[in-house]
């Protein structure tokens, strides 16, 4: 070190205590005392602080980068803290919460199975799971899935549903492709183009651009939903059903008031590989200004004709439509470099044709064209909330949210040790459950 010398300081360590109803106070384990802001065991004593009725010894950090660090950010002291706000303390408590957390999260594990492992009983467990989610949804409100704005540009747009008392309920996900976090999420009884737009929406208030391609299952909401944004977009459209062999790659452009829809067909396989491939193409071209609407009802005259007349040729519906630029569209020729994340296209196609495959590349080099970013998190949901209580609508909403607020930012468990501190109900209560399953009626000391 430079400049003046420091005392030396002697590391403290301190016993944490557990208190028995009767009074009698057992030791429970040592812990060294660090600071809560940079975890350094450069700290000194500082004489005592209110803790509720009684006064507590407090502490103050010595380590000069820490203080200089709070000066940055406009604050002239030092840390101080006391015992159960020190870093060990803390840590220690985080692990546990974590460990558990953790459990409560992973796929397919049951209420009974980590009742057991905790040694406390599945009623416990699930009040437990309540209040992390109660205290995550009090720290964060759950209206923003994330604490900063992505730089995602690319998201995946998903459904998957589960039962509510028979009802089937669908939960619509927006995945970012370059942070891997949940951006937009709702729970519906629809999956309308209103649902689906409500998603894209949210996603964009959490990323820093605006949204510029949505991959997606072939849903017709979704299909239009993108089409229906009005800006220049890419949307690539895999099948969901098997064979997961198409992909459909649309681009939106604007231009003289017309929408310009480039839409191309390649295999799903088609960036998997160092390959020349081939694909098709086709440009239509669509009026803003819809044309008037077929009129309602019957044709004149057509009361009497016999029915029946259709229904012998079997009428082709619904997707077929988004695939048919398979059979109806040009040829070309790529050739896919999934290792330079480049397409090299034959001469002579139309540039929204190399624009939108550049961008199909970019996502999915050495890969195949699906939803790889959040069908593994469908499982994941549905088994978490099969072990819910009772559910509504708003409180499936409710869990999920707080679900994927923790899965995003794992820190944010960190964060509400720090927002309710050690003092507060929930870890007298939690600790109690996990640390020490066979005590009854003690509570913590400082
Ligand atoms: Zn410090």
């Amino acid at each position: 070190m430079i400049g003046r010398k420091f005392k030396k300081l002697v590391e403290i360590w301190r016993t944490i205590f557990v208190v028995m109803m009767s009074g009698v106070q057992n030791p429970l384990l040592k812990i060294k005392i660090r600071c809560p802001d940079c975890g350094s065991p450069m700290v000194g004593p500082n004489g005592t602080k209110k803790s509720g009725k009684r006064r507590v010894e407090s502490f103050i950090c010595k380590n000069p980068d820490c203080l200089k660090k709070k000066r940055k950010k406009g604050r002239k002291k030092a840390r101080q803290f006391i015992k159960t706000t020190s870093y060990e303390f803390k840590e220690l408590i985080r692990v546990k919460l974590k460990a558990l957390y953790e459990d409560l999260l992973r796929d397919g594990a049951k209420n009974k199975t980590i009742a057991k492992k905790y040694n406390v009983s599945p009623s416990q467990i699930s009040a437990l799971r309540t209040e992390i989610e109660t205290a995550i949804e009090k720290h964060r409100k759950l209206d923003s899935l994330v604490e900063v704005s992505q730089l995602d540009k690319a998201i995946a747009v998903d459904e998957t549903f589960l039962k509510i008392e028979g009802k089937k309920v669908y939960i619509i996900i927006a995945t970012g492709y370059s942070s891997r976090k949940v951006l937009g999420i709702k729970v519906s009884f629809s999956r309308n183009e209103k649902d689906m737009r409500e998603v894209f929406d949210e996603a964009e208030r959490n990323t820093r651009y605006r949204i510029a391609t949505v991959t997606s299952d072939a849903w017709s909401s979704t299909i239009s939903m993108v089409k229906n944004l009005g800006r220049e977009m890419i949307h690539i459209i895999h099948k969901h059903k098997k064979p997961h062999d198409k992909a459909v790659i649309k681009r939106y452009e604007y231009i003289d008031g017309e929408r310009v829809i480039t839409t191309i067909g390649v295999k799903t396989n088609v960036t998997k590989k160092r390959a020349k491939r081939q694909g098709h193409y086709m440009i239509t071209k669509e009026s803003l200004n819809p044309p008037p609407s077929k009129k309602c009802g019957r044709p004149k005259g057509s009361k009497n004709k016999r029915k029946g007349k259709t229904s012998g040729k079997k009428k082709k519906r619904g997707r077929k439509g988004i695939f048919k630029v398979f059979d109806k569209g040009k040829k070309f020729y790529l050739k896919v470099d999934p290792y330079r994340k480049t397409v090299k296209l034959s001469k002579n196609l139309p540039a929204s044709v190399g624009a939108a495959l550049a961008e199909v590349i970019k996502l999915f080099a050495r890969k195949s064209i699906q939803n790889n970013v959040s069908e593994n998190l469908n499982s994941i949901l549905k088994s978490h909330l099969k072990l819910c209580g009772p559910k509504t609508i708003e409180t499936v909403e409710r869990r999920i949210r707080a679900f994927i607020i923790v899965r995003n930012d794992p820190e944010i468990l960190d964060d509400i040790r720090i927002a309710r501190n050690v003092r507060g109900s929930f870890y007298i209560n939690n600790l109690k459950l996990i640390e020490l399953p066979n005590m009854e009626n003690w509570v913590m000391s400082e």
